[in-house]
């Protein structure tokens, strides 16, 4: 079976040089991709990429840009461009999360969470599919959430970003699908990872998501890279504008 074979594309993953972006970023080089490795802090993501290469035995190279600055972007893909060609295969990735009371939620929080989890998918979105039309294929690959589908109290920003996310993941499917480009959502359920940090060291919490969880555990990052390779791959070139759950079937009980 070689259809999920990558070999001899390149990814780029936003914010791989830690958490749930690093692991999808090693599996990725694990099937044969050349990856970019991304995110603001310029050692981090020499530390991720050095690491990445030699875990893998793949090809790492770093770019440092922020995601929700229109020139940054631009300039960070240019030279990506310029060095490796547009990415085959691009997963808009960084995020954050902010935690309070809808009623105490300030106008600059909203702001963050929308330009880091929703703007940024539409700015690097919108600046390597040009690439990919032009050249009549590519695979973008949103990050969701199981807050794309379900709230929770204290997350109402961070829920709209998310839900937003598959609405723009169908739009680009609409939009770029004739081109040869196809855009999907893959929205992880609760993973250990420094966002979720202090939830997983909240006993009451992490019961909470276990009893919730039909598989009974928190996510374990490399739980996600099946459905990653796949809707990054040839496997997956007839699937478009869908949101693959990775969550344990958190969203499909009550
Ligand atoms: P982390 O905080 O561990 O990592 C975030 C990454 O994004 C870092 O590499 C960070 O690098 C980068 N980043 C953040 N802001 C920017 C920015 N403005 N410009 C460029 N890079 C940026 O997050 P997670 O790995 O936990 O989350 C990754 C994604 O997965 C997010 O979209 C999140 O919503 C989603 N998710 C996470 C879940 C979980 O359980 N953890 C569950 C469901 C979804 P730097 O700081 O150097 O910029």
């Amino acid at each position: 079976m070689n259809m999920f074979d990558l070999s001899g594309r390149l990814g780029l993953v936003t914010g791989s040089s830690r958490g749930i972006g690093y692991a999808l970023a090693k599996g990725l080089l694990q099937a044969g991709a050349r990856v970019v490795i991304h995110g603001r802090d310029v050692k981090q993501a020499t530390l991720a990429a050095t690491t990445l290469a030699d875990e893998t035995g793949g090809r790492t190279r770093v770019s440092t840009f922020d995601v929700t600055d229109l020139a940054a972007v631009d300039r960070g893909i240019a030279d990506i461009e310029a060095d490796w060609g547009t990415p085959d295969i691009l997963v808009n990735n960084a995020g954050l999360q902010r935690r309070k009371p809808f009623i105490e939620f300030s106008l600059e929080d909203w702001d963050d969470l929308v330009a880091t989890n929703l703007t940024s998918a539409f700015l690097v979105g919108q600046r390597v599919a040009r690439g990919m039309v032009a050249r009549g294929s590519g695979k973008i690959i949103n990050i969701g959430s199981v807050q794309s589908q379900l709230a929770r109290p204290g997350i109402a920003p961070y829920s709209a970003t998310k839900g937003g996310i598959v609405m723009l993941t169908k739009g680009l499917c609409a939009d770029l699908g004739p081109s040869g480009v196809q855009t999907n959502a893959l929205a992880p359920g609760y993973f250990e990872t420094e966002l979720t940090r202090a939830l997983v060291e909240d006993e009451e919490f992490s019961a909470w998501v276990k009893g919730r969880t039909p598989a009974g555990r928190w996510g374990k990052v490399e739980d996600l890279i099946g459905a990653l390779v796949f809707l990054a791959s040839p496997a997956s070139d007839f699937v478009n504008g869908q949101v693959l759950f990775v969550d344990g079937g958190m969203t499909a009980v009550v």
